[in-house]
């Protein structure tokens, strides 16, 4: 039993308004565990609305939402395409007509004969009641295997109407028994398809799926079941789950909505340490990212933005000649950077980065993309970090790369801290 949701609206396909309602209806229906393969967008035109509804039944589809349309003026057509694509007459419907004239005495406005237009219904659909406005959507059985729901465009009304009406009408009709579960593994500091050699037969795996996602540097696998509850869905999802950690080793950081900076932050909290930063190249990237944990003033001192090497100088300690030798990217300024932190702060920890985000400053030793990290704590540690981000990458991409390698850098020292 599948549904295709047919969003219709000049509107989405001129770029003016984005699609939400489709991405609520989306999530709604994997909760529901009904199947769902095709999305449709379509401008407010009678013809292409056919053709769509016509795609939607010849693929299988057998629930039909539509969102949009159903409002009073001349461009609101998805009712009068539906009737026509069925060959069904539209039908007055005295219950939605009073029930609209009641709205509009309410409120004191005068009715309009476009608002008579909102009465039409399809012959044999029900009404589908919109407690939130005026235009009411439908729910039609147009054939025991066929069953279309209507709502209007307006995000909040659409969602009253799916939460009070439509979801328990679903259920009732035996749909919506199944739930579609699923959980987020999150890597850092390994590549996609390194990770995808590593665990390749989960990706065999019928029930629960294994699919890989990346952004921001970081790779992503969700890993989604199909069960009778949620908690029989976990059932399924956590051996597997497991499997893959253990696989993944460190690179594993965190699940569904852990990020590296409260994953790092917990990290901290747990063994009661602080930290401090110094920043050259990400200009206050790293502290944004760490201070976007909420509770982070428990762990986070403070830090440093050192951008000229004189400041660097004066603000943290970093010796002149160090500079001088190695140039203020490089391994050995990142270092004292990290070890100046630590020791203007107090703090147990100090991460420093400095780099070249570009796009201009690379050289063919030092190209744009090039990163040092330094760590410190206040007893043995001290160490440093290379990345080669690559030219190609955007400035604001290195310094946010930078800034969650840095914090993944400290988380895996933090863990083998904690091993015996
Ligand atoms: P109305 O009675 O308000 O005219 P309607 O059912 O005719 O409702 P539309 O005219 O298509 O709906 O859209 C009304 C408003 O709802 C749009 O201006 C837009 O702000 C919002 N909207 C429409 N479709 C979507 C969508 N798919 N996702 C998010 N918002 C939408
Ligand atoms: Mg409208």
């Amino acid at each position: 039993m599948t549904a295709e949701i047919i969003s219709v609206g000049t509107e989405l396909l001129l770029g003016e308004i984005t699609n939400t309602n489709s991405q609520y209806l989306a999530e709604q229906l994997a909760h529901l565990g009904i199947a769902h393969y095709y999305q449709n967008v379509v401008g407010d035109n009678k013809e292409r609305i056919a053709q769509v509804i016509d795609i939607a039944i010849n693929r299988g589809a057998r629930i039909l939402i539509f969102t949009g349309g159903l409002g009073p003026t001349p461009d609101d057509l998805t009712t009068a395409a539906i009737a026509e694509y069925f060959q069904t007459p539209l039908v007055e419907n005295q219950e939605i007509l009073a029930n609209i004239s009641q709205k509009f005495a309410e409120r004191s406005l005068p009715m309009s004969n476009n608002n008579c237009k909102q009465a039409l219904l399809p012959e044999g659909a029900q009404i589908l009641p919109n407690p939130k406005g005026t235009a009411p959507g439908i729910i039609w059985h147009v054939r025991s295997n066929l069953l279309l729901l209507t709502f209007p465009g307006v995000p909040y009304e659409m969602m009253a109407m799916w939460q009070q009406t439509a979801i328990p009408y679903l259920k009732k009709l035996g749909w919506g028994k199944q739930v579609i579960h699923s959980k987020m593994l999150r890597f850092l500091g390994i590549g996609e398809s390194t990770l995808a050699a590593k665990i390749a037969p989960f990706f065999e795996l019928k029930e629960p799926t294994v699919a890989p996602y990346v952004s921001k540097g970081e790779v992503r696998l969700r890993i989604s079941a199909k069960a009778s509850s949620e908690k029989r869905a976990n059932e399924l999802i956590e051996p597997v789950a497991e499997q893959i950690k253990a696989i993944a080793g460190l690179d594993y950081y965190g699940c569904d909505e852990d990020t590296i900076s409260s994953v790092v932050g917990n990290l901290l909290l747990q063994s009661k340490q602080t930290i401090s930063i110094a920043e050259s190249c990400t200009g206050g990237a790293l502290g944004e990212l760490i201070t976007s944990t909420a509770g982070s003033s428990l762990y986070f001192q403070g830090g440093f933005i050192t951008y000229a090497n004189q400041c660097k100088i004066n603000l943290l300690g970093v010796n002149p000649k160090t500079i001088e030798e190695y140039g203020a990217v490089s391994k050995q300024v990142a270092l004292e950077m990290a070890k100046g932190a630590v020791e203007k702060t107090n703090s147990d920890w100090a991460i420093s980065i400095t780099g070249i985000a570009g796009p201009s400053g690379g050289k063919s030793s030092k190209p744009v993309g090039l990163v040092y990290i330094g760590i410190a704590n206040q007893r043995e540690i001290l160490k440093s970090f290379e990345y080669k981000f690559g030219s190609n990458k955007d400035r604001q991409t290195i310094r946010q790369l930078s800034a969650s390698g840095a914090l993944d850098q400290l988380r895996r020292l933090l863990i083998e801290q904690k091993r015996p």
